[in-house]
């Protein structure tokens, strides 16, 4: 594939990233020195806080692994209810299941994909502990609307349920002008390859503005430092002294993907309205006051073209201009069966449509301006075919 759905690496790395990795090993080769992690740990944690606008960083081996680490610190007993929007990462639900809660999956807006707040108010019930909220593909969730819902219904002995915001695609985005990751009880975010920033294939951060919880996830990832029964979740000193120089540099590489979306949204609107309006396909949409990274760049079909002719447009657009897509997410129940069993078949018909629709063309920080107009010239081209087809 000339333009590969999924990019492997999500931003890139230049002279500074390999000097750090040198400057590691050169350091560390000295039998008193070693690979211990501690300075460059707190360096990178320190940096993170400050970059997010939240009181803790603390860092470890991956953002699923930070997932876990949160929901384990909710001390969740059976029956205890965690809702989450159904269109997801399948790994934020499965941390939901591995500890020993009732998944509630609700609806996403159809436009934004992400979890719709009156929807999750019309599942909360007394027993919900969390709302765990993805921001799908780089935008932010409406975080102020989902905590006026946690208020409005405390669970009876824990209080509001809490906000766990799994940032891991939208690090660097921003919401009513504070960083993601400032609010809620304590949010994810993951260094892994395709991620915006990355720490040499794994990695992540938990932030939070909650010093009790920042200090129990730092005893979790020592095996628990002697109080809690943890485990070896850290981040070794290579990938945080990386992640100190991509911290540097994640704005510019995010602005990068920005610009590009921006250019092809542009693009597109200009090719479809030509031919009569677009037809009733949805661009990915920049609502006032929610910066979006673009880490994927969402279309919607309309309604008449779900599924088989979605599927038609992602094999032209893959075999006759090489531009890979992925469907970035269809609702965790359809891919994991274990997800599927645990919610006794019930569906998010909104989540449903919106996957049958949906439909994410490649998209790289590192793409040329000339490789995002053939692209975008593909993809009009082979809508507007698709959309002219009689049915
Ligand atoms: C990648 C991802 C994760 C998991 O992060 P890892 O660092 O790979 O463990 C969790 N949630 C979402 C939304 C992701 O995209």
């Amino acid at each position: 594939m000339r333009w590969p759905a999924e990019p492997a690496l999500g931003g890139w790395y230049t002279d500074e990233e390999h000097a750090a990795v040198i400057q590691v090993l050169t350091e560390s080769a000295d039998w008193r020195i070693g690979f211990r992690a501690k300075e460059h740990e707190v360096a990178f944690e320190t940096a993170f806080a400050h970059y997010i606008g939240a009181r803790e960083a603390v860092a470890v081996n991956g953002g699923g692994t930070g997932l876990d680490m949160v929901l384990e610190c909710l001390k969740l007993r059976p029956g205890d209810e965690i809702i989450s929007c159904a269109i997801n990462f399948v790994g934020t639900h499965v941390s939901v299941l591995r500890r020993g809660a009732q998944l509630v999956v609700c609806e996403p807006d159809p436009l934004t994909l992400n979890i719709d707040p009156a929807d999750a108010e019309r599942v909360i019930s007394p027993r919900t502990r969390a709302i765990v909220v993805t921001h799908m593909n780089g935008l932010a969730a409406d975080l102020e609307a989902l905590a006026a819902v946690a208020v409005r219904h405390p669970h009876p002995t824990h209080g509001p349920p809490v906000i766990i915001g799994d940032a891991a695609r939208a690090c660097g985005a921003t919401y009513n002008g504070a960083r993601v990751g400032g609010q809620g009880w304590a949010s994810i975010f993951s260094f892994q390859s395709k991620k915006p920033m990355t720490t040499l294939g794994q990695g992540g951060m938990v932030t939070t503005n909650d010093p009790a919880l920042a200090k129990r996830l730092r005893r979790l990832r020592s095996f628990g430092k002697n109080q809690d029964l943890g485990t070896n979740y850290k981040m070794t000193k290579a990938q945080a002294a990386v992640g100190l120089v991509q911290l540097r540099r994640l704005d510019a590489m995010n602005q990068a993907r920005i610009d590009l979306a921006r250019h092809r949204s542009a693009a597109l609107r200009a090719a479809l309205d030509s031919v009569g309006g677009a037809g009733g396909v949805l661009l990915p949409p920049e609502p006032g006051g929610f910066g979006h990274l673009y880490y994927r760049y969402n279309l919607l079909l309309p309604p008449s073209c779900a599924a088989r002719e979605r599927d038609e447009v992602i094999a032209t657009l893959a075999s006759r201009f090489g531009v890979g897509c992925i469907v970035a997410d269809p609702p965790t129940y359809r891919t994991h069966p274990r997800i599927a069993e645990h919610l006794s078949g019930r569906r998010c018909p909104v989540a449903d449509q919106v996957a049958d629709r949906l439909f994410c063309p490649s998209l790289h920080p590192l793409m040329s301006p000339q490789d995002n107009s053939l692209i975008a010239d593909a993809i009009a081209e082979t809508l507007i075919e698709t959309l002219d087809r009689p049915r």
